[in-house]
């Protein structure tokens, strides 16, 4: 302990504390709730990936530090992904890094990009990550508010235009979105990759969620509009799409000098991780296309089950067209139980009240009046264990 009477905290990070996920699995675990609140699934990926991890390590392959670019094996196979999905060449030795997770993707490339003062435009809601991010990289967040409109969240692409000004660096983008499930139109996406070209923005696109898309939504890599080749940093992870959320394994694909940029910042914060992994991880990305529709139609299962459940217990759903979350408006549940539309007092309740655990959105915005009212519900759950939240959300409401 010092004894000045100085924060020990620094002043970047003073208004980050516990994160909210680590929270509220805490105290799902002390309540014994149900934990539709992190997002993470309660079934693990495929079991021949399982296997394949073993064998890497029992081969001894990973076992020591990897390769600080990722394994050769990981990123030709992640360059064929982007290829074969979505017919984008990389080149997997200068143009594709391996990472700790999207998380240390998104560190690294803010970290590497971003001066001291540099206005980093982010749609809001954003990924509790970003905040504590940009501060770290001593970026000012510039929040663009997404908001409900025909039972789904939109981003308002005059709003997003004002928000540019000369000082800002980037824009950081995240589509599949977490949390409001919105994905972005191609309409959306064009209009983002125009002003990123005409203001000369650098683009750091989140895309965790690429293979959870549902109905008629279609996801499409923001790096594919003109332009956006040598200016955007397009981030993916293994944790969503394989179920394997523990391993850790995250990319970035991007022009050789965005991901020189990034591996610069990279390779001082992990250096590298999850050896092993990475081999299974590579195996997983040449799967054929019946597991990722598989996967699809599965969570889309799931998300129906959930939706039909919040909406007869009176929540108002907007329905996800991407993602595993599911975002409600808790007001129609009445004061007393919305607890005043107080998203937070909700989610503190709800583990006692109905042994549920799920997240309040106002913890990923600047303006928290603004997401006061909503509160998130994950869906990436067995399906006995969403029956069994929503019977208990549907007693609470009576
Ligand atoms: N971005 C978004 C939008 C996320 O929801 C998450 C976590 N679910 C991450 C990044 C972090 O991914 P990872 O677990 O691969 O670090
Ligand atoms: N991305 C996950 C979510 O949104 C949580 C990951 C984490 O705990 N950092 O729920």
């Amino acid at each position: 302990m010092t004894s000045s009477s100085r924060p020990l905290l620094n002043r970047r990070l003073a208004e980050f504390g516990t994160t909210i996920f680590a929270e509220m699995s805490a105290l799902a675990l002390k309540t014994g709730s149900i934990n539709l609140g992190q997002g993470f699934p309660d079934t693990d990926g495929p079991e021949e990936i399982r296997e394949a991890a073993v064998r890497a390590l029992r081969d001894g392959r990973g076992n020591q530090y990897p390769p600080g670019p990722g394994v050769p094996e990981l990123r030709t196979a992640i360059a064929a992904h982007q290829e074969r999905r979505y017919g984008l060449s990389y080149d997997p030795d200068a143009e594709v890094l391996v990472t700790a997770g999207a998380t240390e993707a998104i560190a690294a490339a803010l970290l590497a990009l971003v001066e001291p003062g540099d206005e980093v435009v982010a749609l809001e809601p954003y990924y509790d990550s970003y905040a504590a991010c940009i501060a770290m990289a001593g970026g000012t967040r510039v929040p663009v508010t997404l908001r409900p409109h025909d039972g789904s969240f939109r981003l308002d692409l005059d709003e997003l235009r004002a928000a540019v000004t000369d000082r800002t660096r980037l824009l950081l983008i995240n589509t599949p979105h977490n949390p409001t499930g919105t994905v972005l139109t191609r309409e959306e996406l064009a209009a983002v990759a125009e002003l990123a070209v005409e203001r000369d923005l650098l683009v750091i696109t989140d895309e965790v969620y690429e293979h959870l898309v549902f109905d008629a939504a279609e996801h499409i890599p923001l790096v594919s509009f003109p332009g956006m080749r040598e200016r955007t940093v397009s981030i993916g992870s293994a944790g969503k799409t394989f179920s394997f959320t523990g391993w850790k394994v995250g990319w970035v694909t991007a022009a050789a000098p965005l991901v020189t940029a990034v591996r610069s910042a990279k390779q001082f914060l992990t250096y590298v991780a999850s050896g092993p992994f990475q081999y299974a991880v590579a195996e997983a990305l040449a799967l054929p296309d019946s597991y990722f529709d598989a996967f699809r139609a599965d969570m889309l299962a799931k998300r129906d089950v959930l939706a039909a459940g919040l909406t007869e217990a009176g929540f108002e759903v907007f329905r996800p067209a991407g993602t595993y979350f599911i975002t409600t408006d808790i007001r129609p549940l009445g004061p007393d139980l919305s607890q005043n539309g107080d998203g937070f007092a909700f989610c503190r309740a709800l583990p006692e009240l109905a042994g549920v655990v799920a997240i309040p959105n106002a913890v990923f915005y600047d303006h928290r009046d603004e997401g006061a009212p909503f509160v998130r519900f994950a869906f990436c759950k067995r399906v006995g264990v969403l029956e069994e939240a929503v019977g208990r959300l549907k007693k609470l409401a009576g």
